[in-house]
């Protein structure tokens, strides 16, 4: 059987979500930083530590049959690769962003302002499909600094928190694109059995991170006000307690309106909710 490669970033923000996730898949491999290929004991992979721009190209031309990567440098590098997962870590916006003193209000007022830049690509489709002619300057690195030296009038980079942008006198003023880690694999692979077995397995771990598993007591009474707030993988388990009015109630919910959710519960009559991270749901 051949063995499947899988690039990811060797260090930097992707690094640790994509070992963890890895790992989380039941893949056993050492992560010392040192060494650049690294085999797993227990399934035919083996995972390339690279630059994550260099992750694109690699799997675009087979050396790595998988790889985990910003959208953000995958449309930069404009490779033909198969999108397969999102992975819902690496969170971030591409924006352009202006010092916060200037006159810069619409798009238009762009045109014929220099922007730095580290993604020159994207930004300039962008620019074409908005009708803008600006003068893109492409740095290497720490653009945020760029207005303040008169390199440039504007920025265009990666942001997701903004604190950077803040604390060098920027605000973002038009979002080019929104990022997120993906995993990404040559063409041809998808038909590849232990690329769809790799899939489920990310599947299954990705599933269970949405969701809570959530114990509860109710009276008999209420049950079925409890239960119309459950959606439950399908049906929640009711299990009787020593008390003879009382059951227990077992079912999972997403994570994204937990808070909602328990307070609707406790309002219906659920009492003892005890709520427990899930490692795996397999469908
Ligand atoms: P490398 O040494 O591998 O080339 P890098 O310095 O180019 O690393 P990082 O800064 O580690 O890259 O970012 C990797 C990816 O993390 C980005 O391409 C982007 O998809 C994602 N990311 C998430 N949040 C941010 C952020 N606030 N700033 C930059 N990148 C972010
Ligand atoms: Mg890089």
């Amino acid at each position: 059987m051949k063995t499947l490669k899988i690039a990811i970033q060797k260090s930097g923000r992707l690094n640790e979500k994509s070992v963890e996730l890895l790992k989380n898949c039941g893949l056993n491999f050492e992560n010392y930083k040192s060494s650049l290929i690294s085999p797993v004991s227990n399934f035919p992979l083996e995972i390339l530590f690279l630059r994550d721009d260099d992750i694109p190209e690699y799997v675009q031309d087979g050396i790595a049959d998988l790889g985990i990567v910003g959208e953000n440098v995958i449309q930069e590098t404009e490779v033909e690769v198969n999108y397969l997962q999102r992975l819902g870590f690496g969170k971030c916006s591409l924006k352009i962003a202006v010092p916060n003193n200037n006159d810069i209000q619409s798009l238009a007022d762009l045109n014929g302002k220099a922007i730095a830049t580290t993604y020159p690509v994207i930004l300039r489709k962008f620019l074409q499909e908005q009708g803008i002619q600006s003068d893109i300057r492409t740095i290497s690195g720490s653009v945020e600094i760029s207005p303040g030296l008169g390199l440039s009038d504007a920025i265009c980079d990666l942001v997701s928190t903004g604190g950077t942008l803040k604390s060098n006198g920027l605000k973002p003023f038009a979002d080019v694109m929104s990022s997120e880690a993906v995993l990404i694999g040559s063409k041809g692979t998808d038909g590849n059995h232990l690329v769809q077995e790799l899939i489920q397995r990310i599947q299954s771990v990705l599933r269970a991170k949405e969701t809570k598993y959530v114990v509860l007591n109710v009276r008999k009474d209420n049950l079925d006000a409890v239960i119309a707030l459950l959606p439950g993988v399908k049906s929640p388990s009711v299990v009787p307690l020593a008390e003879a009015d009382w059951v227990a109630v077992h079912t999972v919910i997403p994570e994204r309106d937990f808070w909602d959710r328990i307070s609707q519960l406790k309002q219906a009559g659920a009492q003892g909710i005890v709520v427990m991270p899930i490692e795996k749901i397999i469908l």
